[in-house]
């Protein structure tokens, strides 16, 4: 295993971490609890020391049961990350009460590395009218939390305003050879790294969907390298390959990928990367372009849409809702980005037809046209959806209200 020091505190960290938000599932339902925790140990024993949750993974088990992964002398051997859910939160209080049940879920007395989880424009403005940076100077201060960092889907613009705007020591970006011009991006990924921040990188894979079932055009591209590599190992390799990284989050569930990941991870310095393998990864990118439905490549010069649209963050999902059919999950991160769920409304269905955008666009594409496919065949239920899921988080924080009102002891005369 390599490790790579986070600038501002100087912390050792594997640069494979586990992500713990992809379980393995019992035959008849349900986590398979007694495998997800032997996975994690073994990645351990093995030389993982990051580990990564969050409240809304497997709608809170994942915290629950890496509590008890964490047992039995483990949770000394990594640093723990998990994440604070701004929509969730509604009141400065709801902050320190969300952490003190991480803390008693999580079997610790503190919290490594603390997350503000999926910032993006809206939900920064929020948790700043909320104080959240006076939350975190106090929870570092009193070593609940060590060190503060926030997770990012929103545009390269609002990324830097949220460096810029506290003393992070580390961010979260999805980042991967097809998102180098989507979200924060290459530029944010250095920006970042400039301000000294460690960068841990999420979705390096997109969510599996760079290994596992690939289009055949581009298995034989990697098929024809004189290296024989998984197209994981591909995928990893070029984001390690970058020096501003610090840690790569795989979400792993199955004992092959662990150890393909491992191996991978023994070898991976930046920079090891030869020209002709970049030149490889490059030919499989524009593979991948051309079997998108719309070849955008995420340069935003068609942005800010006055309108709200985030058209490259639409077309990025309804790429990848083609490209990847057997994986459903597209559907669902264009409600929870675009909806309104987790972040800004942004969706393609609001598109006034001012045209724009389409002055600018290098690639041409008729925006208008394609944003109304796109809203055609992601939108459909999604304004009845919507809201069903915010009452249903709405009621969830209410009921934690009330279960910790009647838990409470009386007071001892
Ligand atoms: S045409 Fe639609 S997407 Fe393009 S800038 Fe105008 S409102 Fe935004
Ligand atoms: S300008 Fe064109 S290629 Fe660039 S992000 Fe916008 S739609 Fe995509």
């Amino acid at each position: 295993m390599l490790y790579r020091k986070v600038p501002k505190t100087g912390d050792e960290l594997s640069i494979l971490g586990f992500g713990y938000m992809r379980l393995p599932d019992k035959k008849g339902g349900g986590i398979d609890e007694d495998r997800a925790i032997r996975q994690l140990r073994y990645a351990i024993d093995h030389g993982v020391n990051y580990v990564d949750t969050a409240p809304a993974y497997h709608f809170g088990k994942s915290e629950q049961v890496l509590g008890r992964a964490l047992a039995d002398g483990y949770r000394k051997k990594v640093r723990l990350a998990t994440k604070l859910p701004p929509w969730s939160v509604r009141v400065r209080e709801d902050m320190d009460r969300i952490l003190a049940t991480q803390l008693a879920t999580l079997q610790t007395d503190h919290i490594d590395y603390y997350l503000l989880h999926s910032l993006a424009k809206e939900s920064w403005e929020k948790m700043k009218t909320l104080d959240v940076r006076a939350f975190l100077d106090a929870a570092k201060k009193d070593g609940r939390i060590r060190h503060a960092g926030f997770s990012f889907h929103g545009d390269i613009g609002t990324f830097k305003e949220i460096v810029d705007a506290y003393d992070w020591d580390f961010c979260q970006i999805q980042y991967n050879y097809l998102d180098e011009y989507n979200q924060a991006g290459t530029e944010g990924l250095e920006y970042a790294a400039k301000k000294r921040l460690a960068v841990m990188i999420m979705e390096p894979l997109r969510g599996g969907n760079l290994a596992g079932k690939i289009p055949q055009e581009v298995q034989a591209i990697w098929d024809d390298a004189p290296v024989k590599r998984s197209p994981a190992a591909w995928a990893l390799r070029f984001v390690w390959n970058h020096p501003e990284v610090t840690v790569v989050l795989s979400g792993m569930n199955d004992e092959a990928h662990i150890d393909d990941n491992l191996k991978t991870a023994e070898t991976s310095q930046p920079g090891s990367l030869t020209p002709d393998e970049l030149d490889r990864i490059s030919r499989v990118r524009e593979e991948y372009l051309r079997l998108m439905k719309v070849g955008c490549t995420g340069c935003r010069y068609c942005m800010p849409c006055p309108a709200g649209v985030d058209i490259p963050g639409c077309f990025s999902l309804y790429n990848a809702h083609h490209l990847f059919p057997h994986d459903r999950s597209a559907k669902f991160h264009y409600f929870g980005r675009h909806g309104g769920l987790l972040s800004d409304i942004s969706y393609a269905g609001l598109c006034k037809e001012c045209g724009k955008c389409e002055n600018a666009c290098p690639q041409h594409i008729p925006i208008r046209a394609s944003l109304k496919d796109v809203s055609k065949e992601m939108e459909g239920g999604m304004k009845v959806i919507i809201p069903v899921l915010k009452a249903g988080l709405w009621c969830m924080n209410q009921f934690e209200r009330i279960k910790r009102i009647f838990s409470r002891r009386p007071v001892q005369e």
